[in-house]
């Protein structure tokens, strides 16, 4: 197959699959999704991944239909089904279906799962990005499919010719990007956001501090201000659709760029421990 869709146990091409128009995610955005790279039939860092979509899950009180091992089947199955080797896998658990009311009640959620091409970046080109007040809510840990002021960052992005959106809180502390992670290294030393309310803990986030200890690079789970970003010896922008790249743009200014040799080392090790993993037989 060329993508794959799968809702609540029907499998077919993603354009081929129908939802109820009353499943509660067409009202209220009520769901949580996740997502990673898959490659040769291998997908990344599943557990990590399964651990956190069923954690969201349950910080929102909803019911997953099946257990998590059950779950890392239907995947690796589903997977098997894709012709490329290089793919991307999505999934998301609704609210079950019911009349539009804001209130819900008891029962499983509808699971949907959605695969379809995609290449890995070896993060070798550097991008461009910009920054954006941060307005989003304070559950930025929760995977939600909320993602409207995402959305709009992200376009802005878009149309101003850059990979991301930066974001940063009132008082210019850097939280994270629309869609990823963004560290700061200065002076040999990695700068990340703590994992509180105002960001993901990113999974790719996670294996580019296991790179850093495995390389003995020192990091610091600290806030960090705009100027700080601005001046940073290289800023990294990490996710699981793009695991570890440098910016070498911000604001339509020239940043980063200043530290090749730490940057070369950890997108190398987070790359190479991609490979190990999903090449593993
Ligand atoms: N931050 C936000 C807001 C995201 O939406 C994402 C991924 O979608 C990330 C960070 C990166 O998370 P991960 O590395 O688990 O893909």
């Amino acid at each position: 197959m060329k993508n794959l869709g799968y809702y609540n146990g029907k499998v077919d091409r993603i354009e081929n699959i129908t939802i109820p128009m009353n499943d509660r995610v067409c009202w209220f955005g009520d769901g949580v999704y996740d997502a990673g790279p898959c490659h040769k039939q291998h997908i990344f860092a599943l557990k990590e991944h399964i651990d956190r979509f069923y954690r969201n899950a349950k910080a929102l009180n909803m019911e997953m239909p099946m257990d998590k091992e059950a779950f890392a089947s239907l995947l690796n199955d589903l997977v098997k089904k894709l012709d490329d080797e290089d793919l991307f896998v999505y999934y998301q658990v609704t609210r079950g279906t019911a009349e539009r009311n804001h209130t819900y009640s008891p029962g499983k959620g509808n699971l949907w799962v959605m695969i379809k091409p995609q290449a890995i970046n070896d993060g070798k080109k550097p991008v461009s990005l910009i920054t954006c007040e941060d307005t989003r809510f304070f559950h930025c840990n929760i995977k939600t499919l909320n993602l409207i002021p995402s959305v709009m960052a992200a376009q802005k992005a878009k149309d101003a010719g850059c990979h991301e959106a930066v974001f940063y809180r009132p008082g210019g502390r850097v939280t994270e990007c629309s869609h990823s992670n963004v560290h700061i290294l200065r002076d040999g030393v990695l700068y990340t956001a703590p994992t509180d309310c105002l960001i993901l803990p990113g999974i790719a986030r996670h294996h580019l501090l296991l790179a850093c200890e495995r390389l003995g690079i020192p990091y610091r789970e600290e806030p960090f201000s705009l100027e700080e970003l601005a001046s940073a010896d290289e800023i990294l922008v990490t996710s699981s659709s793009n695991l570890c790249l440098r910016a070498n743009h911000l604001d339509g200014k020239a940043v980063g760029e200043k530290d090749f040799l730490h940057y070369e080392q950890l997108r190398e090790a987070v790359l190479n421990e991609f490979y190990e993993e999903t090449e593993r037989q």
